[in-house]
């Protein structure tokens, strides 16, 4: 399958039509943002890294019952996905404090939940992506009730099955974002992606942080922490 135009820019990937009206192509670039797009720079290879990585976890994931966007790798930085209509709130899950958590409610990072939390951000980077409840979605019409039960089951279910999976491999899965989009007949499937970009991932003995956090708070050793979590989820280096 080949791109034709290009759809869409975003801060770390692009995406392509195809010649299937329901296919798109992702492109994932080493561009790296944070703070809403503040702070900018580069990781090398992340984009090979991300893209590997977001597919090996949906097809976990998809052998486990969620249904998702991802069709078939096409190189090392693009995969063909269905195309779908993105649910615009980011959904997030979270094992342990850390980041906007801690900082909001005023503790430290490090605090294990006694049970997993969910919180749903409205995907707008105009108003730096405000934190939304259920009935906030429902009023702006964002999504349907049963949209977003739908989203919550799988982001429970999702959390397990990639708990369990990250700590075989020697890492702590403390948080991360999801986005959920509709296909054509409504369907709700896990789509955008997985990655250290998007969670945060701790050594289970050292604690190390092993993500994004390494940019965001210059800590260093950003390419050497993705490529660590490639190494123990994929099993290589390169
Ligand atoms: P951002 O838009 O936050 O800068 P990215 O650079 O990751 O993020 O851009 C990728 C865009 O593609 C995101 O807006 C994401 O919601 C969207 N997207 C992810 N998966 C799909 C899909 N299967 N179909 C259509 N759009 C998608
Ligand atoms: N996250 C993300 N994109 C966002 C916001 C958060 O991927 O736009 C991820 C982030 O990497 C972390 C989790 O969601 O794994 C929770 O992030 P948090 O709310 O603590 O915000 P941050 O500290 O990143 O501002």
């Amino acid at each position: 399958m080949e791109k034709t135009v290009q759809l869409y820019e975003g801060k770390a990937k692009k995406v392509f039509a195809t010649s299937d009206e329901s296919l798109a192509i992702v492109s994932y670039k080493d561009d790296a943002t944070a703070f809403n797009g503040e702070k900018k720079g580069t990781i090398l290879g992340k984009g090979v890294i991300n893209n590997r990585l977001t597919n090996r976890l949906m097809k976990l994931l998809a052998e486990n019952g969620i249904p998702t966007h991802f069709v078939e790798e096409v190189s090392e930085r693009e995969t063909l996905v269905k195309k779908v209509s993105i649910v615009p709130l980011e959904v997030i899950i979270r094992n342990i404090s850390a980041g906007s958590f801690a900082k909001r409610y005023g503790v430290e990072e490090g605090i294990v939940f006694k049970a997993p939390t969910i919180e749903f951000s409205y995907k707008d980077d105009a108003l730096g992506d405000p934190l939304i409840n259920d009935f906030h979605a429902l009023a702006l019409g964002l999504a349907t009730q049963s949209d977003i039960d739908t989203i919550r089951t799988y982001a429970f279910k999702i959390n397990d099955i990639l708990k369990a999976f990250m700590l075989e491999h020697g890492i702590e899965l403390v948080d991360f974002k999801l986005e959920f989009g509709k296909l054509p007949d409504g369907t709700i499937v896990l789509a955008d992606e997985i990655s250290p970009d998007t969670c945060r991932f701790w050594d289970v003995t050292t604690h190390e942080k092993l993500d994004k956090d390494r940019f965001r708070r210059d800590l260093g050793g950003v390419e050497d922490a993705y490529n660590e979590v490639m190494r123990r989820l994929l099993g290589d280096t390169n």
